[in-house]
């Protein structure tokens, strides 16, 4: 085997998946894996807790005054086998992703001054390779040159399905239809925001995984590992 560690870049649509599928590929090889979404989530949550957002709006001077006083980082949890996300020390990984925070963090992160505070952080985790960074704009902004760059989608009333079954698994009292409008509705701000949106990076390969196992993910993803691998 080689020991070239690589920059894998996952980008997406909303709740497809890609942090499981990115956990899964950095057990499998050994690597770091970093979920930015939860950057923006955690972000998110302390405007939220300290006043800059109320009733769903978003007081962007206020999150942006407010990004001095974040500190985020993340502390490798063994139980899960992945890191969990602290902010100014707190462990906020349980609480980052319920309706509420969804619901706002698609305002939050097109603040041009969070998205640059968490980009340095993410290329500074991110230099040395050995990583899997999942996101919206890992192989377009944050590593343009990352050497295998994923774009994962998925049908959006599969996803929402999925996500339903995961929180209402974990006691939240949400519906099938608030988490359809939350996912269809991300997508769009996503993609449409003036500062990195979500797009296809030209050099990425697409994985629509509506009807794929995690196994079948998994060997597709062999197959492009290989290839990048190999050159
Ligand atoms: O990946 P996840 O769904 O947890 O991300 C939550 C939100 O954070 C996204 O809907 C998007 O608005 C934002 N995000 C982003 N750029 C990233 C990762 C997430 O703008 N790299």
């Amino acid at each position: 085997m080689d020991n070239k560690r690589i920059i894998i870049a996952i980008d997406g649509h909303s709740s497809c998946g890609k942090s499981t599928f990115a956990k899964a590929i950095a057990a499998r090889l050994g690597y770091i894996f970093i979920d930015t979404g939860a950057m923006y989530r955690a972000v998110t949550l302390y405007a939220a807790e300290n006043g800059a957002i109320v009733n769903g709006i978003v007081d962007e001077e206020r999150v942006e005054a407010m990004l001095q006083d974040i500190n985020i980082d993340f502390r490798f949890n063994p139980q899960r086998g992945a890191s969990d996300i602290y902010v100014n020390g707190d462990l906020v990984e349980g609480k980052i992703r319920g309706i509420e925070v969804s619901n706002s963090v698609s305002a939050v992160s097109s603040i041009g001054a969070v998205r640059q505070k968490l980009v340095a952080m993410q290329q500074q985790m991110g230099r040395n390779g050995g990583v899997v960074m999942d996101g919206r704009d890992i192989g377009t902004v944050v590593f343009p040159n990352a050497e295998l760059k994923i774009y994962m989608t998925a049908d959006a009333m599969v996803r929402a399905e999925r996500r339903y079954k995961e929180l209402t698994a974990k006691g939240d009292s949400v519906t099938i239809e608030q988490i359809y409008e939350n996912v269809v509705s991300r997508d769009k701000a996503d993609m449409s925001r003036a500062i990195s949106p979500l797009r296809k990076a030209d050099d990425a390969v697409v994985l629509d995984n509506s009807h794929m196992s995690v196994e079948e993910q998994m060997s597709w993803f062999d197959e492009q590992y290989q290839r990048v691998i190999n050159g």
